[in-house]
């Protein structure tokens, strides 16, 4: 584009130059034909003036002596090479002429005549069709007779001269457009004044003029006016600016050969190798990080960007395995995490291959954090990591749960002894740590499920196994196997407590409290009830006390259930007092009550709320829970009892505490476990213990209670014993307040 804007721009310059020429030249032409004319003219009125001033001649011309006059104007036309002499009257009318067939007609002697009005002036003027350049001085003999007009023709060869002095054509027109004389070679017919001007020659698709052509008008009488033409002929300038054209047009051309061979090196050296980095940096957002090898020779600045390209590939590459590695690995040990653990399993446990995965807590791990630092901790789980990584083979996998949880997933052939295998793991694992200058004995909790025994698919076997792992640490055990059926038992757990902890903020009668009598054996008086939970859930149905009891004493609801159970029954004690009757209830309390900051509290609350002296509550502990944490036990049993309430030890007998022991705590009762009991008539060694426990009992000072009391045969055993309290199904069952209100009644009726 360039090459051909700048060679236009050249080409049509020159044109224009060419054009200034072409002016300038016509005007030179035209100031030397002005020259050339006054020249003749000079000459002309030199000759005029000569002929006039010749005695000779005048004197011929006074007396009208033709033959005289002829003569002389021939002579003196010859002598001064004129074309044309004549001689007029004042008229105009010829007397006289040079050439001798001269016949002029009337127009041409009027022109005549005012050519003689300017004498010493030459006029052009056409006679017989050639064209004279004339100039007439008056005969003066003294005054004027006549007119001499002398005259040089303008034929080719002055034409030709004038073409040769300015360079340019000269033509010279008659007021019909015919021509009179020219330079050019061309037929009269064809050469017009419009010929001239309006002359078309073909060129490319369009046309050009032919001549540059200049007009005026020649000095002459008006009647008959001579045009001259001033024509420069174009085909020349044309044929050298065609020339420069067609150049032009072959330079512009092999620029843009050029420019294109240029580009396509170009293409080869740079774009190509650029367009090959832009796919391998598309690649590079793929996830595809090869080494970029040019397709191609190629500079040394494109290498240069090839080897930053394979640079930050590869610092890409590094910087995502590091990431996808931190994704998948325990940063502390370098052992895989949860979630890739998960995904591992789940692709190995497939087929039938037998695996075990054995799941290891660390005994104590959070104490030896605290004691020894958070940095010989992590140091301790490092070496550990890297001793599981030791112990097994290659298709062994380990993983660190969160905290101190290690598993490792083996597969195990046929003949392998799960037991045994097992206890050589974890007895390799608790060799001695020498973790910096200090030897670590660790002790672990192991949790283990066996795949495909324990469960069919992998999560089903992750799941068993934390559940085994938890039960080895709740149980002490420091290796559990999954059990069948654990798992259902334990979402059957979760689902009491969740339904649990829903009644207990509903309040909508699905838990209430049954009561259940015990007769004073020496009164023979109905004085005490046992207050026994009752829950009947909407789709469970009846839940037994002794299963979700126990569960609300693992997850530890069971502070607000027996909150709920001491503002139920001091309610039902209030109400029966405020109807006359005046009676004890025994409430059970659980280990985890007695060691809440809040439960003395809020039974004081309670009893103050509902107005009831605490010497009408009897609080059931049992002997295990007693055991449980001594020293708050019996600090808060003795202000209890200092406070007025009775305590009672429940389910006594079982829980294997020496009577020596029962003696430091603050107790009134004791209350032997019906297992000792229900049997007693039929059971020697029952009535030995029980004979036994209460005279040791009364010895101490207690009140001693028998329950599971089942028929007559145990009670008259109990009455010679010598035993306080009875409560059993032989006396009844545990009743619902109203029920056991009217139980009363007919109880009294039938036994006064
Ligand atoms: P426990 O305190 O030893 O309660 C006595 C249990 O023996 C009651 O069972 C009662 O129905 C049953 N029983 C009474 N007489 C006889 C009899 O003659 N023969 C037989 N075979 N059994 C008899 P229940 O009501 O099923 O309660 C079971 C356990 O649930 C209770 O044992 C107690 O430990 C716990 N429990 C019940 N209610 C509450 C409560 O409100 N709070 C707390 N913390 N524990 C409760
Ligand atoms: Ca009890
Ligand atoms: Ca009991």
């Amino acid at each position: 584009m360039t090459s051909v804007v700048i060679q236009g721009v050249s080409w049509w310059s020159s044109s224009q130059f060419n054009k200034k020429q072409l002016t300038e030249s016509i005007d030179n032409a035209q100031n030397v034909f002005e020259q050339y004319t006054k020249e003749k003219e000079k000459i002309l009125t030199t000759a005029a003036r000569v002929l006039t001033a010749d005695f000779g001649f005048k004197q011929a011309v006074t007396t009208n002596d033709k033959e005289t006059i002829a003569s002389v104007l021939l002579n003196h036309g010859q002598r001064i090479d004129a074309d044309l002499m004549l001689l007029t009257d004042l008229k105009g009318q010829l007397i006289s002429s040079s050439i001798s067939k001269l016949d002029l007609n009337a127009a041409q002697s009027a022109s005549l005549g005012i050519l003689l009005l300017e004498p010493g002036t030459t006029h052009f003027m056409i006679l017989q069709n050639t064209l004279y350049q004339l100039l007439a001085l008056p005969v003066k003999a003294p005054r004027t007779v006549a007119y001499a007009i002398v005259g040089f023709e303008i034929d080719y060869d002055i034409a030709d001269e004038l073409k040769r002095l300015t360079g340019l054509d000269v033509s010279f027109f008659n007021s019909a457009g015919e021509v009179i004389t020219t330079s050019m070679e061309l037929t009269n017919e064809t050469l017009t004044p419009d010929y001239l001007t309006s002359k078309m020659l073909p060129w490319l698709l369009g046309s050009r003029s032919a001549f540059d052509s200049r007009q005026f008008e020649l000095e002459t009488t008006k009647k008959h006016p001579v045009k001259l033409f001033l024509t420069a002929e174009l085909s020349t300038i044309y044929q050298e600016h065609d020339r420069l054209l067609s150049s032009t047009i072959v330079i512009a051309c092999l620029i843009m050969l050029i420019a294109i061979l240029l580009s396509r090196i170009f293409a080869k050296n740079l774009t190509k190798p650029l367009l090959q980095l832009v796919e391998q940096s598309k690649a590079f957002s793929k996830g595809q990080y090869a080494h970029v090898v040019p397709n191609q020779n190629i500079s040394q600045e494109v290498a240069v960007l090839f080897e930053a390209f394979t640079e930050m590939g590869n610092a890409l590459d590094a910087r995502e395995q590091k990431i996808i590695y931190q994704s998948q690995h325990d940063t502390l040990t370098g052992l895989y995490n949860r979630h890739t653990f998960r995904q591992i399993i789940n692709k190995t446990l497939i087929n039938e291959q037998r695996h075990v995965l054995i799941t290891i807590d660390i005994r104590g791990f959070s104490n030896l954090n605290d004691i020894l630092g958070v940095q010989v901790g992590d140091r301790c789980l490092q070496m550990l990591a890297q001793r599981l990584i030791g112990i097994n083979g290659n298709d062994v996998q380990h993983a660190r749960l969160d905290g101190d949880v290690f598993l490792s997933l083996i597969p195990l052939t046929e003949d392998v002894h799960i037991d045994r295998y097992v206890q050589e793991f974890i007895s390799d694992l608790a060799k001695p740590l020498d973790v910096d200058s200090l030897t670590l004995n660790l002790k672990f909790w192991a949790g283990i499920a066996i795949y495909p025994q324990d469960g069919s698919d992998a999560a089903a076997v992750f799941r068993r196994a934390m559940i085994a792992l938890d039960y080895a640490a709740k149980d002490n055990t420091p290796v559990r196997y999954y059990h069948s059926g654990e798992e259902e038992a334990r979402q059957e757990h979760l689902t009491i407590i969740e339904a649990l902890r829903l009644a207990l903020t509903k309040a909508d009668g699905q838990l209430y409290m049954n009561y259940q009598p015990k007769l004073n054996l020496k009164t023979g008086e109905i004085d005490k009830v046992e207050a026994l939970i009752r829950w009947k859930h909407p789709e469970l149905g009846f839940v037994s006390p002794e299963v979700f009891i126990s569960y609300a004493e693992q997850t530890g609801i069971i502070f607000d259930l027996t909150s709920w159970v001491i503002d139920t029954v001091l309610e039902q004690l209030s109400n029966w007092q405020k109807n006359g009757l005046f009676i004890d209830a025994a409430i059970n309390i659980s280990a985890q009550d007695i060691s809440h900051p809040d439960f003395q509290m809020n039974l004081n609350n309670a009893a103050v709320k509902h107005n009831i002296s605490p010497e009408y509550i009897t609080l059931e502990v049992t002997e295990r829970d007693l055991m449980q944490d001594e020293v708050q036990a019996v600090a808060l049993l003795l202000e209890l009892k200092e406070k007025g309430y009775t305590i009672s030890v429940d389910d006594y007998g079982i829980g294997q505490s020496s009577l020596a022991k029962l003696k430091q705590l603050p107790v009134d009762e004791l209350k032997i476990d019906k297992s000792f009991i229900m049997q007693l008539a039929s059971s020697e060694s029952d009535q030995i213990i029980v004979s036994s426990t209460i005279t040791l009992g009364h010895r101490l000072g207690l009140s001693v209670v028998a329950e599971g009391l089942e028929n007559n045969g145990s009670l008259d055993i109990l009455r010679t014993m010598g035993c306080d309290h009875i409560q059993g199904y032989f006396l009844s069952k545990p009743l619902s307040a109203n029920s056991f209100v009217e139980w009363l009644g007919s109880y009294y009726k039938n036994n006064i």
